[in-house]
């Protein structure tokens, strides 16, 4: 049985047990809901970089810093179908697609998004979307399309959040995640760790996404990669122990889910990133960058994967494939409700100072 109930202290006291009991712990739970040889892999296609609205400390996109990523608009359906066709050859079952977006808005460029879900469903592959908040109209639209995920993260605990992001409320998030929920669309949830958050806080968003019911299906587990001009650009990276305790505390207080590491790995040695396999990590991003930041060359992850005797997992191994619904019998495209989306609109001190910055 799931347990959705924890307390941030019982799951302290199990990030902060003996390394050796910690990681035996979490090593037999994956054994008794995965096959521990088999790793899920993603890859992570952004569909539209830069010029973000928001003001999240931690991301290169935004807008209002700066810096050296060069943005882009929305990419073609042809360029999409290309890149994902290169990820399935080298061993991805998953493609996941960013565009850096406070929310989707109807329109031309939501419909060019159907178009390419549609498009990668049809080549037998998973297809996960992340474009900020959705209504349940829009997750509707994404789930005839043949989406297979949404990922909306939930970063940190809900108490740290005010110091990461002003201009979107945590109850937001929760709503996007609650609209993907009224579909048969999976979710994908996860946070952050090394944004200068307390231990405590990264209990606290295993509460928030443990207590969810049912759990996400998939919860990425990212090591905040420091970008300079970034409000968070001087902050010190975390250790790989760090994020050995949190894939292995994840992995005990959400048992069936896919853990992914995610962002970090290329700070990670392949001794590091075993462990955290060992933890119960099951899934990776794939690709030699994820979304603006480095991530290792697939071939690298190929060469781990024969060393450890990792085998790739193949797709709808979790959840049948979704059927491709056409746009033109969707009954979904004209009843687009408007969104009420909050904007808290606080001041938080390191966001304004690289704002400030980026001005001069
Ligand atoms: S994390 Fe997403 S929403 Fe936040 S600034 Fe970056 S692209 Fe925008």
């Amino acid at each position: 049985m799931i347990k959705h109930n924890w307390t941030k202290e019982e799951i302290l006291a199990i990030y902060n047990k003996p390394m050796m009991e910690l990681l035996y712990e979490a090593a037999s739970v994956h054994r008794e809901h995965h096959n521990p040889n088999q790793v899920q892999v993603s890859t992570l296609l952004s569909i539209k970089t830069g010029g973000c609205p928001e003001d999240c400390g931690y991301c290169p996109q935004a807008a209002r810093y700066h810096t050296d990523i060069e943005g882009n608009d929305l990419m073609s359906v042809p360029h999409v179908k290309a890149q994902a066709l290169r990820a399935k050859a080298s061993g991805s079952s998953r493609v996941c697609m960013g565009a850096a977006w406070r929310n989707v808005k109807d329109g031309e460029e939501f419909d060019q998004v159907l178009e390419m879900v549609r498009t990668i469903n049809k080549l037998d592959m998973e297809v996960c979307c992340t474009l900020g908040m959705i209504t349940e109209n829009q997750a509707q639209r994404l789930a005839e399309a043949g989406l297979y995920a949404y990922n909306h993260n939930l970063d940190t605990s809900e108490d740290y959040y005010k110091d990461v992001i002003s201009t979107r409320a945590y109850q937001d998030r929760l709503a996007t995640i609650g609209n993907v929920r009224k579909t048969n669309v999976t979710v994908c949830s996860g946070g952050i760790i090394g944004m200068g958050e307390a231990v405590e806080d990264r209990a606290g968003m295993l509460v928030a996404l443990a207590s969810l019911s049912p759990q996400p299906e998939s919860v990425p587990i990212n090591a905040l990669v420091p970008v300079e001009g970034t409000p968070m650009g001087e902050i010190e990276k975390v250790s790989i122990w760090e994020m050995i305790r949190m894939v292995a505390t994840t992995r005990i207080v959400m048992p069936q889910t896919q853990v992914r590491l995610s962002a970090g790995r290329t700070e990670m040695s392949r001794e590091g990133q075993a462990m955290c396999f060992f933890a119960g990590a099951n899934s990776i991003f794939a690709g030699d960058k994820l979304l603006t930041t480095p991530n290792p060359d697939v071939n690298e992850d190929m060469k781990m994967f024969e060393l450890l005797g990792l085998q790739p997992m193949k797709p709808f191994v979790k959840k049948a494939q979704p059927e491709t619904v056409e746009a033109q019998y969707s009954q979904y495209k004209e009843q687009g409700e408007k969104p009420k989306w909050t904007r808290p609109g606080h001041t938080i001190d390191r966001n304004e100072a690289a704002k400030a910055k980026a001005k001069l």
